[in-house]
């Protein structure tokens, strides 16, 4: 048994003699360097924390194992992409674990929405999902806006410290959650030896708390997860998020990035009024339905990863309620009822819900 080094993402001993073996690297290990044993090297490298990883199943049981009525649940959401951020498994353990819900990404919000707006309409929609955290913290880990207060939270419910079990699914800044709340008082500890290599144990120094770091996942439906990478870094909003609103008769159509289109149904003497959002990145073109094509080449064109078909599906949406496009775009009815043809690629999920803005 030799007395080397651990990894610094796992906390695993490192050996480099068996590569099918936990803690394999094919560094020097009596080297001085600060090492990672492959599997972590790869992980923070090459992003293989994803599905491409992990299988639903083995995210499942992964999660699982830190299920326990002693421990927090820290869930990370994209307020941009509430929807989008769901995760089946992810939505039992809330209703099963105490938590506190963190909201990231408030700073993509158009101004005029307060925090307590916010988190109300929060409140709200994970109510329907059966889910009532102990609190929710509105954050952005941009500007590290609120992440103080995710800390004082904590430390509210357990004054006497506890292991944090820190969920969400992949682009939703779990990541950058977690770098927030650690600062530079990252240690990294495995006090579950053998349990687990994929979720990582961080104590947060000066404090009692631990945070588990679990991996994410590529949840089912994002219409962003569709796209080719590139499309991807444009649908994926990096600052305020555009909004646009519409008074349109009959036939009238909106084209969004050539990869969904609207139709507007109702009829002439209604003219519904609505605001679409989306990333600045998105081009939403008002056209004929003449001329309103999808997929076609132009510079707003948005790619699909691999050849998909077209659905088209009507929906009835009616004032104050609005039509999610997970991990794109939503539409929000202001005059209504409003009623729309979508046509849009398959795979991709909709769903209607109370207004949030
Ligand atoms: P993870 O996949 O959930 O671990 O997410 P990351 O922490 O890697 O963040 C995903 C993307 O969202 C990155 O491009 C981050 O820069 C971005 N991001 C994270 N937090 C925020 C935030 O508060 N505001 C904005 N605008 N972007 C954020």
């Amino acid at each position: 048994e030799r007395m080397g080094k651990k990894c610094i993402g796992c906390g695993i001993p490192l050996q480099n003699t068996d590569s099918k073996k936990d803690g394999y690297t094919p560094k020097d290990i009596n080297g001085k360097e600060e090492l990672y044993c492959q599997r972590c090297f790869r992980v923070s490298h090459y992003g293989e924390h994803s599905s491409s990883f992990l299988s639903r199943e083995d995210y499942q049981k992964e999660l699982q194992q830190w299920v326990s009525p002693k421990r927090l649940a820290l869930a990370v959401f994209d307020i941009i992409d509430f929807e989008g951020s769901f995760q089946d498994d992810i939505l039992d353990i809330l209703r099963e674990m105490d938590s506190i819900v963190v909201i990231n990404k408030v700073d993509l919000l158009p101004g005029e929405k307060h925090p307590s707006e916010v988190a109300n309409w929060v409140k709200g929609r994970l109510a329907s999902e059966g889910i009532s955290p102990l609190d929710i913290a509105i954050v952005s880990c941009k500007n590290n806006y609120g992440m103080n207060g995710v800390l004082r939270k904590i430390q509210h419910f357990y004054p006497n410290g506890v292991e944090v079990l820190v969920l969400g699914v992949t682009n939703v800044g779990k990541s950058s959650v977690i770098n927030r709340l650690l600062g530079k008082n990252r240690v990294t500890v495995s006090k579950y030896p053998g349990t687990t290599l994929l979720s990582t144990m961080n104590e947060i120094l000066g404090t009692k708390l631990c945070l588990i770091d679990t991996p994410g996942l590529i949840p089912e439906g994002r219409f962003s997860d569709l796209m080719i990478e590139e499309d991807q870094l444009r649908v994926i909003p990096s600052t305020e998020i555009s909004r646009k609103t519409f008074k349109l008769e009959k036939d009238r159509c909106i084209v969004l990035g050539e990869f969904v289109k609207l139709r507007v149904l109702n009829e002439e003497e209604q003219r519904p009024i609505f605001s679409l959002y989306a990333s600045q990145g998105v081009q939403f073109h008002e056209t004929s339905l003449e001329k309103a094509s999808l997929q076609k080449e132009n510079e707003n064109c948005l790619h699909l990863k691999k050849k998909q078909k077209f659905c088209k599906e009507i929906f009835t949406i009616a004032a104050g309620e609005e039509l999610v496009w997970k991990g794109f775009a939503w539409l929000s009815v202001k005059r209504g009822p409003l009623h729309i043809e979508v046509e849009y690629p398959e795979g991709g999920d909709i769903v209607i819900r109370k207004a949030f803005i």
